[in-house]
């Protein structure tokens, strides 16, 4: 019989009692793996009183208690990396290096959810007037909430519950249905460091489950990753109910190659930006903007793309893996026609490959377009698979236009030997995260991850200082202790 993935509910990893299941599959194989329940209405009703419950305990627990859980837990994790980076190649696809970072990209926000106490403080004044003192208090919100997509089993979850337990709340997590593995294994290794009995509960399911718990009213703040028509239905359903919310998007990162660009330094680092994960990276270089005669780049880039395959996971020479699903193989296949039909020249065509011994495997090859323009559809969509598209353009100002046009704000990168070229496009460019001579510029967690525009709604990013700002609320405290003479003869006290 296949198993079924648990739920975790105050503590204990429990069936649900749900008739509604769906197969989580090997991508590579087709092999269902479990089954993943899709939590009934009451089980979500318990899951968030629970987590009420423990949140009512744990928001006095002492500020370096919860530090020393994380500690204890970045120690576990670590410990564990190889064990979970397999679960996740295992219904995720990605190979043991990519599943690997994928765990490792999570234990560093541990690692910065174990400097709250740091992080927490708050500030003072002292004699706003005559002995009046004021002072703000960090305090946490409640029972927060979770819900995480396909492409990083790992480390968005690791964005979300570190960060909001270590400033004193609760979370329900809502992983995604996917690929649901992994976070079963990430909290149980939770639980082992001494996490508190429902402080994290882990909850199973779709559309219908996202609705109840974003409507919840015991629920007052959620972070979202997905694509960008969920997150735009999450972050207006929150909002509208006047609830504190983050949601993660789309993208369509673009790197920008001057004509001083070091071309070996350029072609060395594309090939995995571009089509590693298999392109299902938020971060992934999906356009390359060649400036002037660096389009004859693109020739030699398509022969390098030409000498890597993708494969299964525990196999050494694969470049990548599997797409997710046969839904999404579907659905990057349909783009590559659009591109061809729309007038692309398609230098590189993945679709047809062949991986000996996985017949079934949801594989499309490297990709790669010239001749772009940015009305065709594989430029305007996130295609999120392994196919990069090639635009032309005149100059640094041209770049700059075309890359402020687009929609999207997630990533972006200029490779360049001037450093005025590099400082002129960091300040134009209107994308939150910047890479010179450096393709993925995904930061690491002491500073936020800040996606701009289409790809990130909210105020507040994840991890850094912004996470703590987005899982706790100020208190501002405004005190007068005065000397104060009492009526008793020859007495005076000091209130304290
Ligand atoms: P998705 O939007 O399909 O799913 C994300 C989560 O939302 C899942 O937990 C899923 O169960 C839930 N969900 C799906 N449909 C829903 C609906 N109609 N109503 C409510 N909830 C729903 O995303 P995905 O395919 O799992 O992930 C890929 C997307 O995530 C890509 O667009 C990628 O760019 C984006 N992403 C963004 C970032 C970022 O930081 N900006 C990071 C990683 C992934």
């Amino acid at each position: 019989m296949t198993a079924q993935v648990p739920m975790l509910i105050d503590g204990e990893f429990i069936q649900s009692a749900s008739a509604d299941k769906q197969d989580v599959v090997n991508p590579a194989t087709q092999a269902v793996i479990a089954q993943v329940p899709f939590s009934t209405p009451e089980e979500i009703d318990a899951a968030v009183a629970g987590a009420k419950a423990a949140f009512m305990e744990w928001r006095n627990t002492p500020v370096p208690q919860r530090a020393r859980l994380m500690l204890r837990y970045q120690q576990l994790l670590k410990e564990h990396q190889k064990e979970i980076a397999e679960i996740l190649a295992e219904d995720n696809g990605k190979n043991l290096e990519d599943a690997m970072g994928d765990v490792w990209r999570g234990i560093e926000v541990v690692e910065h959810a174990c400097n709250v106490p740091s992080l927490l403080m708050g500030e003072t004044v002292e004699n706003v007037a005559n002995g009046v003192d004021t002072y703000s208090l960090v305090q946490p919100l409640g029972v927060t909430l979770g819900i995480t997509p396909f492409n990083f089993p790992a480390m968005i979850p690791l964005w979300m519950y570190p960060m909001a337990v270590a400033c004193g709340n609760a979370m329900i997590l809502k992983p995604s249905e996917q690929v649901p593995m992994a976070t079963v294994r990430l909290l149980e290794l939770f639980q082992q460091a001494g996490a508190p009995k429902g402080i994290v509960q882990m909850v199973h399911g779709g559309k219908a489950q996202v609705d109840q718990l974003i409507n919840h009213p015991d629920i007052v703040a959620t972070s979202f990753v997905g694509s960008v028509p969920v997150a735009e239905h999450v972050y207006r359903s929150t909002t509208n109910l006047l609830k504190r919310s983050q949601c993660f998007a789309g993208a369509k990162n673009h790197m920008v190659v001057m004509p001083d660009a070091d071309k070996e330094t350029v072609m060395n680092t594309l090939v995995g930006a571009t089509v590693g994960a298999a392109g299902q990276r938020c971060m992934a270089i999906s356009v390359i903007v060649f400036v002037g005669e660096t389009i004859e780049w693109a020739g030699e880039l398509a022969e390098r793309l030409k000498s890597i395959r993708p494969g299964v996971w525990n196999d050494p020479d694969a470049a990548y893996g599997p797409l997710v699903s046969k839904a999404a193989k579907a659905r990057v296949e349909q783009l590559i026609q659009s591109g061809i039909d729309q007038g692309a020249t398609c230098v590189l065509d993945g679709r047809d490959i062949r991986i000996e011994g996985y017949p079934d495997g949801n594989w499309v090859g490297p990709t790669l377009f010239t001749d772009v323009n940015t009305e065709m559809d594989i430029y305007r969509e996130e295609i999120f698979g392994p196919v990069v598209c090639c635009v032309s353009a005149d100059s640094l100002d041209h770049a700059l236009q075309i890359v402020n046009d687009s929609p999207y704000g997630n990533g972006t990168s200029i490779f360049t030997t001037s450093g005025v070229n590099a400082r002129r496009y960091q300040h134009d460019v209107q994308v939150g995260q910047v890479g010179v001579n450096i393709p993925i510029p995904v930061p690491l967690p002491f500073f936020s991850f800040t996606g701009w525009k289409k790809s990130f709604m909210g105020d507040l990013h994840a991890y850094g200082k912004q996470a703590v700002r987005f899982y706790t609320e100020t208190k501002t405290v405004t005190a007068a202790w005065k000397e104060t003479k009492v009526s008793a003869p020859n007495m005076s006290i000091a209130l304290k």
